[in-house]
């Protein structure tokens, strides 16, 4: 994708391998480089972004999409406050939150029972 279209001869030490990680992990990787949140192509996020490799900066909304200037995938959040959270995934499962309202008490309330017939036995020997 560029001007250097040239292939590099054997013998060269080999590169270290950044293409077996998953986008996931390239992401964790420059976080921790670069002590900012990082996300990766394809997150539903708002906000200001920059492109880990070149630095170009986007405003996106919505999916992140690959570096438009040199296809990185890997972008670092520039905005402040807290980590965003990507659409569609949660902070933690921490919390849950009870959509049914507020707690009320299990209590069953049962129809007032019709009158058990109790059966009476007369004439129970009661001699052990
Ligand atoms: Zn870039």
């Amino acid at each position: 994708m560029g001007t250097s279209g040239r292939t590099d001869g054997p013998g060269k030490t080999a590169a270290p391998q950044k293409s077996n990680l998953t986008p996931a992990q390239g992401a964790q990787q420059a976080e921790k480089r670069l002590g900012k949140p990082c996300f990766f192509t394809g997150q539903r996020l708002v906000g200001i972004y920059a492109c880990v490799t070149c630095q170009f900066r986007i405003n996106n909304r919505g999916a992140l999409p690959s570096c438009p200037d040199c296809g990185e995938i890997i972008w670092c959040y520039m905005g402040d406050g807290p980590r965003p959270i990507p659409e569609g995934e949660t902070a933690a499962s921490a919390a849950p939150v009870d959509s049914t309202g507020p707690a009320v008490d299990q209590e069953v309330v049962l129809p007032p029972r019709a009158q058990d017939p109790v059966k009476v036995e007369e004439g129970i020997n009661l001699e052990m």
